[in-house]
């Protein structure tokens, strides 16, 4: 599949507390990390601000964590490819797409991929709250 996807002037990572803490909030580095099913390190990014929790797939469905507790926004697109056109989703079969894809409910079109660090601006307007302290601590 070739796409012709306009590349976005931002794109958005979203993550929860204990990934905020090792990420930190000043000279931001995003480290790309191992996914279980794809069997190579990336950074998850969307190309929406304020992304739909379904569609970006940062539900709570399966992990008491809330994904979508912090933002950073990368201006280094240029190592960003689109999910979509990915040589990485072409590796999984129909049923885990489908899974991956949230059978149709997610927008992979928002769905952002990189192989490489992203500098990153931590996004304090995203989250004036304070960082939660309690029981989701590991
Ligand atoms: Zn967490």
């Amino acid at each position: 599949m070739v796409l012709r996807v306009t590349k976005p002037e931002h794109v958005y990572h979203f993550t929860c507390a204990h990934s905020r803490k090792d990420i930190g909030t000043s000279n931001c580095l995003l480290l790309p990390h191992l996914h279980p099913w794809l069997g190579v390190k990336l950074i998850w990014l969307t190309s929406e601000a304020s992304p739909d929790r379904r569609k970006t797939g940062l539900t709570m469905d399966h992990q008491s964590c809330d994904r979508m507790a912090f933002r950073y926004i990368v201006s280094d697109v240029e190592n960003c490819r689109p999910w979509l056109d990915s040589s990485e989703r072409a590796t999984l079969g129909a049923d885990q797409l489908d899974a991956f894809e949230d059978g149709g409910e997610a927008a992979p079109d928002q769905w952002w991929i990189s192989s490489q660090p992203l500098r990153a601006r931590f996004d304090r307007s995203w989250s004036d709250k304070p960082v939660p302290n309690s029981s989701v601590w590991p």
